[in-house]
């Protein structure tokens, strides 16, 4: 019912998962999910939603069994129309100004019993595995970005006049150039590296976090640099790597932050430590 218009682009999809005082420990959610007759009454609210003001359809997490921790969180299918169901609209963010995000609120909003997704209790499971799936993607945004900072900085640099030549005679420019390269490639390779296991049906959870984290933190390192090579015209917006910095952050925080990828690589680890 709600597949084909999300394949079709009728329908935009948003991902609910993180809440006010649950974010990197989203096993922490508060909102609730009550069966009452045939249908489940939610209560809570998720914020900083992407693209919740443009979707049809939104997926969220909610608490059905208390007493079970994280295993007692199921997850749902909320129509955008849902009695019970509004938006507030998000805060002013640092950068990524061109994608929208807004809190989603449920106050006794009812949704038909047949909207559970998946069993009872296994949504936080199916969220978790969702997530490893978006890394790889922020791991190509942050890739794309980086790759944007490096370009422009390069082009910047070979038409930038001074001391009697252009910025790229500078072997100190040159050696950040080739800095910023190289960076860019590893992220690459990570990035198609986890894409590739994905797309083999390999395990790929611990790669996606691998790439997710180096390319996030080489698009943060890259656009920084890149703004050092334009100068002051890097720290106006009249140019576009300011913009691309601001934009990097993002790539560090959402899907999982750079410290959560580090603890899931931690244990992966250490897992294949101790099966030695
Ligand atoms: C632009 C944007 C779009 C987003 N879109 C969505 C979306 O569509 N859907 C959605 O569900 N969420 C979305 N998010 C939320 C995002 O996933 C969370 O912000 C992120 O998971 C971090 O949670 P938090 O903000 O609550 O920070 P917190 O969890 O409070 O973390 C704060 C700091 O503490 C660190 N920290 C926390 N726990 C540990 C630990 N155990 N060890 C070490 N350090 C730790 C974190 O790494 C971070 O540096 C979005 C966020 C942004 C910025």
């Amino acid at each position: 019912m709600y597949i084909p218009k999300l394949i079709s682009g009728e329908y935009m999809g948003a991902y609910g998962l993180t809440e006010p005082g649950a974010g990197s420990d989203s096993g922490g959610t508060l909102t609730t999910a009550d069966l009452d007759g045939d249908e489940y009454v939610l209560n809570g609210r998720k914020c900083f939603i992407t693209n919740a003001h443009h979707a049809g359809v939104f997926i969220a997490t909610a608490v059905t069994d208390k007493s079970l921790g994280s295993k007692g969180i199921s997850a749902f299918v909320v129509p955008r129309d849902t009695p019970g169901f509004t938006l507030e609209p998000g805060e002013v963010k640092l950068g990524m100004r061109g994608s929208d995000w807004a809190s989603l609120v449920f106050q006794d909003a009812r949704i038909p019993k047949d909207h559970l997704l998946g069993p009872e209790g296994e949504g936080f499971k199916t969220f978790m595995k969702t997530l490893e799936g978006g890394r790889i993607s922020i791991g190509a945004l942050s890739l794309g970005i980086a790759a944007g900072a490096f370009d422009c900085a390069t082009k910047y640099a070979m038409e930038r006049e001074a001391f009697g030549g252009t910025l790229s005679d500078q072997q100190a420019v040159q050696f950040k150039l080739a800095d910023m390269r190289v960076k860019v490639e590893a992220a690459r390779h990570l990035c198609y590296h986890a894409a590739r296991l994905k797309d083999t049906g390999a395990s790929y959870g611990t790669e996606a976090a691998i790439a997710k984290l180096y390319a996030s933190e080489v698009a943060m390192q890259v656009s920084y640099d890149a703004i050092q090579i334009y100068g002051g015209y890097g720290y106006s917006r009249e140019y576009p790597v300011e913009r691309m910095w601001r934009d990097a952050k993002l790539c560090t925080i959402g899907e999982g932050t750079s410290e959560i990828q580090r603890i899931i690589i931690g244990r992966a680890v250490l897992k294949a430590a101790k099966s030695l």
